[in-house]
């Protein structure tokens, strides 16, 4: 008989979730063995899951964890493989030099993600040679010194390689839960943010933590698909009230929207006689957006002439970042001789080097604006 602690009515899994539709009761022994077992013989062969397998190197799940933030699986097992004949460890990573390192990660996008791994990889390098047998982080607490791993990535880590307790939520786990649950709530809806947690911390196997993260992962991403998710193949149906009440299009409601925020702001352009332009590393608290990235400079709006002497206006662009819709004026001129960027390294580049340097398409589109502001120009003076 199962004890009384094994089983949760609908009331202890979290009263904060209002659409539910009626109490349940969920026996969470049964359900994290469900899954477990259906991982442990069904698992798809992933190359991180096989080498995880027959190496216990942290290393291989870390590098994984990392590539598959926001991008596919189908479109990370090449770039995995080639990163890895090319960085075997974390000494190798550690020494890699910028330009290797893009290359290795090329088609991936997001590339600040990567920069961060080379920065984590030069702290493990670092620990190891300050303390001596110490190899990798030992705790999920531990996993979040390492620079570029945050709350999810060192919970997957930790479940993984070190069994520790931790539940994890992404999307697809949000679907798989609002779905078993039958919460019929946008699943970011205020309310459901620690509620997942909570319910990710209270279903987890606590036998086989690892084992059982991937295999919700994988239940949202091969059967809990958004739209037709494949119910009659999926291993933990018995326990899916959104099935059995056939409301699965009803779990979860479409997201909440963000409110759009309107922006104007000015791109200043510092370039010099010789035709050399500017361009900034932007550092983690520059703005609300384009954060450690290299690009241009950006002022507040009509605020040009703190930088910049005879400021020429080369039009206006429009771009949005998240729920930010930004107005951007942009200038060009030489840097006024008052004028310091203590705050912002930045670098003088010939201006056919610039393109190649900019990281965001946001700076993109402002240079086509000033580069086509400039073309207009040399036509009216018939330079
Ligand atoms: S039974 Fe259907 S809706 Fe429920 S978890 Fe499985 S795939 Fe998702």
């Amino acid at each position: 008989m199962l004890g009384t602690e094994k089983f949760m009515t609908w009331i202890d899994v979290d009263q904060a979730i209002k659409g539910a539709q009626a109490p349940i009761s969920f026996c969470v022994s049964d359900w994290s063995l469900s899954l477990t077992d259906w991982f442990h013989e069904y698992a798809r062969s992933l190359p991180w899951r096989e080498l995880w397998k027959s190496h216990r190197c942290p290393y291989h799940i870390w590098v994984s964890e990392i590539m598959l933030q926001q991008t596919q699986i189908k479109t990370v097992v090449p770039c995995y493989l080639r990163f890895l004949q090319r960085f075997p460890d974390v000494e190798a990573l550690a020494s890699a030099s910028e330009g290797d390192l893009r290359a290795a990660v090329a088609g991936l996008g997001y590339y600040r993600r990567f920069r961060l791994l080379h920065q984590g990889a030069l702290w493990i390098v670092q620990r190891r040679q300050q303390f001596s047998g110490w190899l990798w982080p030992q705790s999920r607490v531990e996993w979040l010194e390492v620079p570029g791993v945050g709350p999810y990535t060192s919970a997957a880590i930790a479940s993984i390689t070190l069994s520790e307790h931790c539940g994890l939520v992404d999307g697809n786990v949000e679907r798989v839960l609002s779905r078993i649950f039958d919460i019929r709530l946008p699943s970011n809806h205020p309310k459901l943010k620690k509620c997942f947690e909570r319910l990710a911390d209270r279903l987890i196997s606590t036998s086989f933590p690892g084992s059982y993260n991937q295999s919700l992962m994988e239940v949202g991403q091969v059967f809990c698909t958004v739209r037709a998710p494949r119910c009659e193949s999926c291993p933990v149906k018995t326990f899916c009230q959104a099935y059995q009440a056939n409301v699965t299009h009803l779990c979860p409601q479409p997201k909440l929207k963000k409110a759009f925020e309107q922006i104007r702001v000015s791109v200043v352009i510092p370039q010099t006689l010789r035709g050399e332009v500017a361009v900034v590393e932007r550092k983690k608290s520059f703005s609300p957006f384009l954060n450690e990235t290299r690009g241009f400079l950006l002022v507040p709006f009509g605020e040009q002439h703190a930088v910049l002497s005879d400021p020429v206006c080369h039009g206006e662009v429009r771009h949005t970042i998240t729920h930010h819709k930004l107005e951007i004026e942009v200038w060009s001129g030489c840097l006024r001789s008052s004028c310091i960027l203590p705050d912002y390294p930045f670098s003088w580049l010939a201006r056919e080097q610039v393109l190649s340097n900019l990281q965001t398409s946001f700076d993109r589109k402002v240079w086509k604006a000033y580069s086509e502001g400039l073309f207009a120009s040399a036509l009216s003076t018939g330079r």
